[in-house]
């Protein structure tokens, strides 16, 4: 057998036994363990400048330190800390960020991004529960922040470096974000995958989800050819009148000309435990939910390895 044949047939039987492993790093069981942890009483809702919010800022920490991401910057912990404004008062925020250096393309970036705090606790308890759990809203796309860090780490592939950012104060306005767009330069950044809301069927039922600001830029075109023949779709986001694009920690990086969607399968007219007590892990389907996750691995690899540049979003044209 000569030489550049065998090399060959090694290398395809690596690349097999490798695509083989790295499914095997997204599955249902472990998207439970995570979105059980994040979504416990014990993280009390993640409420802002509550213990519990700092609870699950050490989780993720320690989550992407086990994936084995490098901190954000080099002479930092995954915790990217700023001080913010609050009634005068000036109070420490922290959003959790961790990377996955790219090989010829380093300097240039692509984001997976998710919220990690929540509403907290209630005092008008109902049937005596007062914890804002948020195990679809955002515990469902931090838990896939996190599983994509292992999955790509384990791949080993990307030309582009990967950042994984999991962002505070997304329900008080985005402050979590806006300070980590001010952390890198937008031209830099080729793409953003926020992830919210994952953990309920879409309106089109399993194995699909929808992309917002999907006309905005040629991204969503991009993510459906590399999902050919997966049997998953992405469809562009079906509720504009909600006006969904602008009301995520995608829009900040939009707003700088980042081509930055939501990925999400919450129906924005229908979904029961929106904002509410009951939105608990009980309400939720872990393997839909592996199932979106595999495919947003899926479908960014173009871009990851920089064969693929979505086009940047029209800045003027945004409200
Ligand atoms: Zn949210």
């Amino acid at each position: 057998m000569n030489k550049i044949f065998f090399l060959l047939l090694c290398a395809t039987a690596t690349q097999a036994v490798r695509a083989q492993d790295t499914a095997s790093v997204i599955s249902a069981d472990k998207v439970q363990a995570i979105e059980r942890a994040l979504s416990s009483d014990e993280m009390g809702g993640r409420g802002l400048f509550t213990p519990g919010l700092d609870k699950a800022a050490a989780y993720i920490a320690e989550a992407f330190k086990v994936a084995g991401l490098l901190p954000w910057r080099p002479d930092s912990s995954y915790l990217q800390s700023f001080l913010f404004e609050d009634k005068k008062k000036q109070m420490k925020l922290m959003n959790v960020v961790g990377i996955l250096p790219g090989k010829s393309k380093s300097d240039e970036y692509v984001i997976f991004s998710g919220h990690y705090d929540h509403l907290g606790t209630t005092g008008d308890a109902v049937n005596g529960d007062s914890i804002y759990n948020g195990a679809n809203d955002d515990a469902s796309g931090i838990t896939a922040v996190i599983m994509l860090a292992n999955y790509f780490k384990a791949l080993g592939n990307n030309e582009r470096t990967l950042i994984f950012a999991a962002f505070t104060a997304e329900e008080s306005g985005g402050f979590g974000s806006q300070y980590f767009s001010r952390q890198y330069e937008p031209s830099k950044v080729v793409a953003m995958f926020n992830i919210e809301m994952i953990g309920t069927e879409s309106k089109w039922g399993r194995n699909s989800a929808f992309i917002t600001g999907y006309e905005k830029t040629d991204m969503g075109k991009i993510l459906e050819k590399n999902l050919q023949g997966s049997g998953f779709t992405f469809y562009p986001d079906p509720y504009p009148q909600q006006q969904l694009f602008y009301r995520s920690d995608n829009a900040t990086l939009a707003r700088l000309g980042v081509p930055a969607h939501t990925i999400s399968t919450s129906k924005m007219d229908s979904e029961a435990y929106y904002h509410t007590v009951d939105d608990e892990i009980e309400t939720l389907d872990m393997s839909n939910m592996a199932a979106i996750i595999k495919a947003i691995a899926v479908s960014a690899e173009s871009i990851i390895a920089g064969k693929d540049t979505p086009s940047r979003v029209d800045k003027a044209g945004l409200r």
